[in-house]
């Protein structure tokens, strides 16, 4: 399969090429690849070696990424590359994100689109690892989903320059913003390999600009992660610099990678954080790998009804009325798009 030509990246003298993909801004020598393993330099011009290489494709629902308020019940076919621009030690998704080797599946943007309509998605997520590395894949692929009437969306760490997230934002619909251990720069450098943060917050300014629907995560990290006052800044910051209806999901850790001998982060922590930014004045908390907790349901901000219940990745009462609006009091709930009764197979892998 021949190397794609990169998006975003300038020349420079002695054939080193500037990659503007992500906010490493990586330069690289003629002959050498950046940091996310999967963009190379050859004779001045800079490669994608991931372009049409999925190393894994699947539908998911579109509750896992998590989006809790966009197309709620959604089905969506996820597909990713091998590479990471981060190196989390705690990564869940290491086995792909971590590869070397840029291995893959072909699977072109076109037979990406037709296996989601085939498995009546309503919607591509481009997750597991970061789309931005895959930057190319995604955009083609995006562009000919919205042809046909399919939406998009990003789980990302938020890494993207301005030029990336302007360069996607006509074909993307939704992103999933996924901070680690309250966005702690000592925590970024220590544990992810990041040097620094402020590039999230410009990424994400970049995507309400665009009109792009948000959610944000937050991985919370048993002592190394779990600082309360972290949290409080962080939803603080969403308040005032993205407004008080972005949904914030708490997510509980779960020992992965290297760091297997780190336990669980207790329910007890979780309940904590959850009030922590729900005190801060974010009207749409959610905590994430504690299935069946109360936490997981949205609740009417007016007046505390219980509007969706949900289970894990299912939601199992839909008490919305129409124009998302709330049965008792009439509030408004912020959704995007509509409600999906999917009554699809379980979610299942492709490869
Ligand atoms: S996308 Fe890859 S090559 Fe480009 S700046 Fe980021 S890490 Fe470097």
């Amino acid at each position: 399969m021949p190397m794609h030509e990169a998006m975003l990246y300038e020349r420079q003298k002695d054939n080193k090429v500037k990659c503007n993909l992500c906010a490493r801004r990586c330069l690289i020598n003629d002959g050498a690849i950046g940091f996310c393993l999967v963009r190379k330099n050859e004779e001045g011009i800079l490669y994608s070696k991931v372009y049409a290489k999925a190393i894994s494709a699947a539908v998911d629902p579109i509750s896992k990424k998590p989006l809790a308020h966009f197309n709620p019940g959604a089905l969506v076919m996820s597909i990713a590359t091998a590479g990471c621009n981060f190196r989390c030690q705690f990564c869940d998704n290491w086995m792909v994100s971590q590869e070397t080797e840029a291995t893959g599946k072909y699977f072109p943007p076109a037979e990406v689109v037709k296996a989601a309509r085939q498995r009546n998605c309503q919607g591509i997520s481009y997750t597991y690892t970061e789309p931005t590395i895959y930057m190319e894949y995604a955009y083609d692929t995006a562009k000919i989903a919205h042809q046909v009437g399919l939406f998009n969306t990003f789980v990302t760490n938020g890494y993207m320059t301005t030029e990336a997230v302007k360069t996607i934002a006509p074909y993307l619909d939704a992103a999933t913003v996924d901070f680690k251990g309250g966005g702690d720069p000592d925590f970024y450098k220590s544990y992810s390999a990041v040097p620094t943060v402020e590039p999230i917050y410009e990424c994400l300014k970049e995507l309400q600009r665009s009109g792009i629907h948000i959610e944000i995560t937050n991985l919370v990290i048993p002592k190394i992660g779990d600082s309360m006052d972290r949290i409080t800044e962080m939803a603080t910051w969403i308040r005032d610099a993205l407004g008080r209806e972005t949904p914030f999901h708490l997510l509980r850790f779960h020992p992965d990678y290297k760091m297997t001998t780190t336990p669980s982060t207790t329910v007890e922590i979780m309940e904590k954080a959850y009030m922590t930014a729900r005190n801060v004045g974010l009207n749409y908390v959610y905590v994430g790998n504690l299935p069946g907790h109360p936490a997981e349901n949205t609740y009417c901000p007016k007046c505390n009804e219980l509007l969706i219940k949900r289970y894990s990745f299912e939601i199992t009462q839909w008490k919305l009325a129409k124009e998302m609006r709330c049965p008792v009091c009439n509030h408004q709930i912020p959704i995007r798009g509509k409600l999906h009764p999917s009554g699809a197979p379980f979610p299942y892998a492709l490869f």
